[in-house]
């Protein structure tokens, strides 16, 4: 189940060469074409020839977000608009979009990753592909649409919504492999269910390729559960020609990033400082091969950790961990760096816990974290209201370090919000 044998088990060290060598045709290449680079090189009495090891990957400027804003449209393009072929776009929460240009080679370069992540959980050409992403600006639907058709794919741009005509497709064209958000893969396979339809009985499905936004274990298995099929973890991001970035194989442990395309960095994200290998932080990419648009150390903001052994399928490019939440989400509480997503991974794991949660923090660092019960584990037993309460602090002291205070509430009691919800009031008087 390989789509390009020879470079997704290619040699270590063979691969840090051939990383070493497009890692300095990059930096000769923004050096001479793209204004912004020069004059972050020249600032820092830095020349493309200072580039002698991969190492020496530190001493490059990190590119951010608000870089890509500042020189929209066009300015970090590195060839004439003449040799660009596709634009896609990448919204923030306010003002302008990142402008992402394409080459020709660009486009064909992210067809083929997105064909070996596929190839990689075991699709062939006899797969029937529904993408229910979004078509459109966002690179997601449109780019996994590519590679699909590479592989030989039937592939059905359904794009999301409209769940009864993805369910009418699914069932006259037999899709056997869908890709698209947890969230809406949790709402579609609660609409199975009120049409009862058994996906194991009535449908064909098999794979579903899940990403765009960060998800738990506990939801992987849920919705394996709920439509019946094997859930492969996808990331990308629009920066770094979108899906196909990095991608789970069969063993469904880590998602290896294809390091002949980016090379991979992991800082912590207050300091910029590189990170010991299988510590968690910031994942910061520099693109190997991109032609129109070459990002050197791009801040992407998630949070993540290497997989520090091999993998056993073969593959010698290395698996990040699922994303853990946004640099921006980050909460420091005595000292300790902790995510809301994995307090949430914690909750969402135990049955008597309802949907709801919120994370306060007061005073000289005290966390509480107010937790609603389900509907049906509110029995009015203190007893068991106190064993919970002890189990939640016991699996989050494990998982966050730190012992935070747990509060059981009614269900129902915390304010649900529209929209994004939200889980953090920090009221500290640091
Ligand atoms: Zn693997």
């Amino acid at each position: 189940m390989f789509w390009d044998h020879a470079i997704e088990t290619l040699d270590r060290a063979s691969l840090r060469q051939l990383q070493l060598k497009r890692l300095q045709a990059t930096v000769r290449r923004v050096a001479r074409k793209v204004s912004f680079y020069r004059e972050q090189f020249s600032q820092a009495r830095l020349r493309p020839s200072h580039i002698g090891a991969l190492a020496d990957v530190r001493r490059l400027p990190f590119t951010t977000s608000a870089d890509l804003r500042a020189n929209y449209p066009s300015g970090l393009l590195a060839v004439g608009l003449d040799d660009t072929l596709r634009l896609h776009t990448s919204s923030g929460t306010t003002g302008k979009p990142k402008a992402l240009f394409f080459s020709r080679q660009d486009v064909a370069n992210a067809a083929e990753l997105c064909a070996r992540c596929l190839v990689m959980t075991g699709v062939t050409r006899g797969d029937v592909f529904q993408n229910m992403m979004t078509y459109g600006l966002f690179t997601g639907a449109l780019v996994m649409h590519y590679g699909a058709e590479k592989v030989g794919c039937l592939v059905i741009p359904a794009g999301p919504g409209n769940s009864e005509k993805q369910l009418l497709l699914m069932l006259d064209f037999r899709s056997t492999a869908v890709h698209v958000t947890p969230s809406y893969a949790l709402y579609f396979a609660g609409f199975l269910e009120s049409k009862g339809i058994d996906p194991r009985r009535d449908l064909a499905l098999r794979r579903a390729f899940v990403g765009a936004e960060p998800y738990t274990e506990d939801t992987r298995r849920k919705i394996e559960q709920a439509l019946g099929v094997d859930v492969f973890n996808s990331y990308g991001l629009s920066e770094m020609n979108g899906p196909g970035v990095a991608f789970e194989c069969e063993h469904k442990h880590g998602m290896h990033l294809w390091e002949d395309h980016y090379l991979l960095e992991i800082v912590d994200p207050q300091t910029g400082e590189p990170l010991p290998e299988g510590e968690y932080g910031e994942l910061v990419l520099t693109t190997l091969c991109r032609e129109a648009m070459p990002l050197l150390r791009y801040r992407t903001r998630d949070i993540t950790a290497v997989v520090p052994e091999p993998c056993p399928c073969g593959r010698t490019h290395r698996r990040l961990q699922r994303i853990r939440g946004r640099s921006d989400d980050m909460l420091i509480v005595r000292g300790v760096n902790i995510y809301p997503q994995q307090i949430e991974q914690v909750l969402m794991s135990l049955p008597q816990v309802g949907r709801n949660y919120l994370i306060v923090l007061d005073g000289l660092d005290e966390m509480t974290v107010k937790v609603e019960l389900a509907q049906t584990s509110f029995d009015g037993q203190v007893e068991h209201l106190v064993h919970l309460e002890n189990e939640i602090v016991s699996r989050l002291r494990a998982e966050i370090l730190t012992r935070p205070k747990v509060e059981l509430v009614p269900p129902g009691s915390l304010p649900v919000s529209e929209g994004k919800a939200r889980r953090v009031i920090d009221n500290r008087k640091l």
